[in-house]
């Protein structure tokens, strides 16, 4: 990918290289456009942080008018953010040629074995072969070393967990319908995403102060029983029982937990952006959020094969739902006023608080598979590799077909 600040930050130099280079390329015009989208990302940070500025003065009790005043407020800020966020992310790709989904595509270029993991396995799992293994991999190592880079630290978790910490974090192992695989004659499960292993990792312990916010950036698979899912999008690698995912989670002062997940969501907006895909953030309704989480924002990015957006990525801020059950506090420096949570700490100096949680995702790997096969495909049936993937797929650019 181009580093549009150290154009901006080189400007001689790269006119210099263009006139050395008899190159077309027009400095002025990236010039132009790069500080159009700093502009436009500026203004959409803004209109976030006003967002929650509204969404959190409606936490109190409040007049009817002046809850209906803040309700208006806040659509009426949504409804901008919207707007303006389809402007930062660019347009879908139009194709000139019939498109293959990517279920074709992986039989051309010799992909997935889903036969095989019918019978070895039973519906809804897969094999990945050949460069779909590359692909994974890349998708995995990229995300977990850009993610490290912006101070989160790399672990890979245990995928099976005591049905006690599932519940903590809010799923329900035992219900009718759950999403979560028991396990026989064990009171452990398989876990449905990394936030359950990395949430538990500080259970029953009180993290120093000065170390907050404590970020992760975690590796493992997913096991889900998806009950009760159908519909055309269960065909392929949309919805499976077995994934890879790269997930995101923090341990954060209260107080800085709105911040930390728009931090999160900038994150994940800009590994999209960097592998070129087409998508949009959505603030999702009361009703579609799970029991943990105070707030969620979602990603949908253009799926061509589905002829739609498909969900790819969710961030949410668990406040301290996740954090009083699993008894993870932390102690603030004496400057800061002890709240309405605070409770004396054992033989501690100070009061002791509930941290906050937050879980984002960074790679849900088929759902990204999905996205650059049917985005990038060509009309002679190759398909085009991200830039940033291509390091770690040993310089591969492009795949073939096998005749
Ligand atoms: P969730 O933890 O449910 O928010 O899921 C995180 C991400 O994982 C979603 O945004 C999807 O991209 C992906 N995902 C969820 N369920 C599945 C599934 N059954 N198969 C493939 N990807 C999934």
């Amino acid at each position: 990918a181009i580093d549009f600040k150290w154009i901006r930050e080189n400007t001689d130099a790269v006119a210099a290289n263009i006139r050395d280079r008899n190159s077309a390329a027009n400095l002025d015009l990236v010039l132009q456009l790069y500080d159009e989208y700093l502009a436009l990302q500026k203004e959409v940070e803004r209109l976030r942080a006003e967002r929650n500025a509204v969404a959190n003065k409606m936490k109190g009790k409040l007049e009817p008018s002046v809850r209906q005043a803040l309700v208006e407020e806040g659509k009426n800020l949504k409804e901008g953010l919207i707007a303006l966020e389809e402007d930062l992310v660019g347009s879908q790709r139009n194709f000139n040629f019939t498109i293959r989904d990517h279920l074709q595509l992986g039989k051309e270029l010799d992909l997935f074995d889903f036969d095989a993991a019918a019978e070895v396995s039973g519906s809804k799992f897969y094999y990945l072969k050949n460069e779909a293994v590359l692909l994974e991999m890349a998708l995995v190592n990229w995300a977990i070393t850009e993610v490290s880079k912006k101070g989160f630290t790399p672990l890979i978790t245990p995928e099976i967990v005591r049905s006690s910490v599932v519940e903590k974090c809010g799923f329900q192992p035992r219900a009718q319908n759950t999403q979560v695989y028991s396990i026989d004659n064990s009171d452990q499960c398989l876990i449905g995403t990394a936030e359950i292993s990395v949430g538990g990792i500080h259970m029953d312990s009180i993290l120093p102060d000065s170390d907050l916010p404590r970020k992760y950036v975690a590796y493992s698979h997913c096991f889900r029983t998806e009950a009760g899912a159908a519909g055309a999008a269960t065909r392929g690698l949309y919805r499976v029982h077995q994934f890879s995912k790269v997930e995101m989670f923090v341990f954060c002062r209260p107080e800085e937990s709105n911040k930390c997940h728009e931090e999160l969501i900038t994150i994940e907006e800009e590994l999209y952006a960097s592998l070129g895909l087409h998508f949009k953030t959505l603030d999702m309704a009361t009703g579609d959020l799970g029991a943990p989480a105070y707030r969620k924002f979602d990603i949908e990015a253009w799926m061509p094969g589905l002829d739609r957006y498909g969900e790819i990525s969710s961030a949410s801020n668990c406040t301290d739902y996740q954090s009083r059950r699993l008894g993870i506090r932390f102690r603030p420096s004496p400057a800061d006023p002890p709240p309405a949570n605070a409770k004396k700490g054992k033989g501690s100096s100070g009061p002791t608080q509930f941290v906050h949680t937050l879980n984002a995702t960074a790679v849900a790997v088929p759902r990204l598979i999905i996205c650059i096969l049917e985005n990038f495909q060509q009309e002679d049936g190759t398909v085009v590799i991200p830039e940033p993937l291509r390091p770690f797929m040993g310089g591969l650019e492009v795949l073939s077909p096998k005749t």
